[in-house]
């Protein structure tokens, strides 16, 4: 059955964001051999990734994931069963600095300010929904 979950998290202070590089290549290698599909988003210091696929198969890589000392805070938004993929052409698809504009924060932010760990679970679906009309790319 196809589950999806999101998460939030933050880069790491010792971690340069050029990593995210690395990071998004064995995201989309590792991805590729689970079936997993989904999205990241970058901004002003936070995560907020969308992994769909097999729940074992996203529980695992979750579990990994929360582990990666280039990144904390890591805090678990929602789970859930959904009938469909949303990011079926990307293993991991990404949105970075400069990809987002202000009017979506400010909708989601009282402040305008985007951190992902203010958010409840239907409004981090629906902004990932909404940032996801974006084109991801595959590299930063
Ligand atoms: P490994 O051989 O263990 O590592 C792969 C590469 O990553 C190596 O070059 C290694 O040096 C480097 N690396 C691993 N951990 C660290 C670390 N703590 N500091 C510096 N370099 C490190 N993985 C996925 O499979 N799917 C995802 O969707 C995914 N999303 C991620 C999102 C974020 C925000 C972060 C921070 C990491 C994500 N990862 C994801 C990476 C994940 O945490 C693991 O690093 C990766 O899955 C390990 O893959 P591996 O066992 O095949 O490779």
């Amino acid at each position: 059955m196809l589950h999806r979950l999101i998460y939030a998290s933050r880069l790491s202070p010792q971690v340069d964001h050029h990593q995210i590089r690395e990071i998004l290549a064995v995201s989309q290698r590792n991805n590729a051999a689970r079936h997993i599909s989904g999205l990241l988003l970058f901004n002003s210091g936070f995560f907020l990734q969308w992994l769909e696929g097999g729940r074992p198969q996203i529980s695992e890589r979750f579990a990994r994931i929360a582990q990666d000392t280039r990144h904390m805070n890591v805090e678990l938004i929602s789970l859930d069963t959904v009938a469909s993929r949303q990011f079926f052409n990307w293993n991991m698809g990404y949105l970075g600095e400069g990809r987002l504009n202000g009017a979506l924060f400010a909708r989601f932010f009282v402040d305008g300010r985007f951190d992902p760990h203010r958010l409840s679970a239907p409004a981090a679906e629906a902004f990932m929904l909404e940032a996801g009309r974006e084109t991801p790319t595959l590299t930063p």
